[in-house]
């Protein structure tokens, strides 16, 4: 799950980045309204989470530009104890609002409730052969025995479990499951793919992870 930040402060952007990082979201930030404007309208992400006072182009500015073309969820972030400026973000089509300054567990939870309202008919669960992964509470189970996987192996789990039977190209794969300031250097994702089968697949007789020749990688079934 992808989510943009835009924020300008550097203290509160880091602090949300690592929070939501640690729990396995890839995160980009833009520190001003307009490249928020930009990367939220350009790329796709799962949710905003957006400052309402930014620099260029305030928040508002990047509700109304983004709600033109997208439904993208947007948790606005507002410093300032005004009614009127709720009612002002819930009118312009953000989904919900914060009140600086917040508890990190509060933003959690708020973004995991709107990520499953808007994700409506994806199932929290995911089973693939004996492979079965709680996509919400991020639990891994293969025959029955939990595997532990870092942020990084479970947010490429998960991608290829909603893509189950498409191959996805290192490219794809890089551009959904790293930040933006990836480098693109393909091998990253060689290296996550190959440390994700030593835990998912090497203990076990049947392959769920397959390579697809030219094209990347696939989940898959194939039977025995
Ligand atoms: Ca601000």
């Amino acid at each position: 799950m992808k989510i943009l930040i835009v924020e300008d402060e550097a203290k509160t952007a880091d602090y949300l980045r690592q929070g939501l990082t640690e729990n396995g979201f890839v995160v980009d930030i833009a520190t001003n309204g307009v490249d928020g404007r930009h990367l939220a309208i350009e790329h796709d992400y799962d949710l905003l989470v957006l400052d309402v006072m930014l620099p260029q182009l305030d928040g508002w500015g990047v509700l109304k530009a983004l709600r033109e073309r997208k439904d993208t969820p947007v948790i606005f972030l507002t410093a300032r104890e005004r009614v009127e400026d709720r009612v002002k973000g819930l009118g312009l089509g953000a989904d919900d609002y914060l009140q600086k300054p917040f508890a990190f567990s509060e933003l959690l939870a708020r973004v995991r409730a709107l990520l499953k309202r808007s994700k409506g008919r994806e199932p929290d669960v995911v089973r693939i052969g004996d492979l079965e992964v709680d996509l919400l509470h991020r639990k891994v189970f293969r025959a029955g025995a939990r595997i532990d996987l870092t942020a990084k192996e479970f947010a490429l789990l998960a991608l290829l479990l909603r893509h189950q039977g498409e191959a996805l190209s290192r490219t794809s794969i890089a551009e959904q499951v790293w930040d933006i300031n990836f480098d693109g250097d393909t091998n990253v994702v060689e290296v996550a793919m190959r440390r994700l089968r030593s835990k998912v697949d090497d203990p076990f007789d049947k392959k769920l992870l397959h390579t697809v020749r030219g094209v990347g990688y696939v989940i898959e079934d194939r039977g025995t």
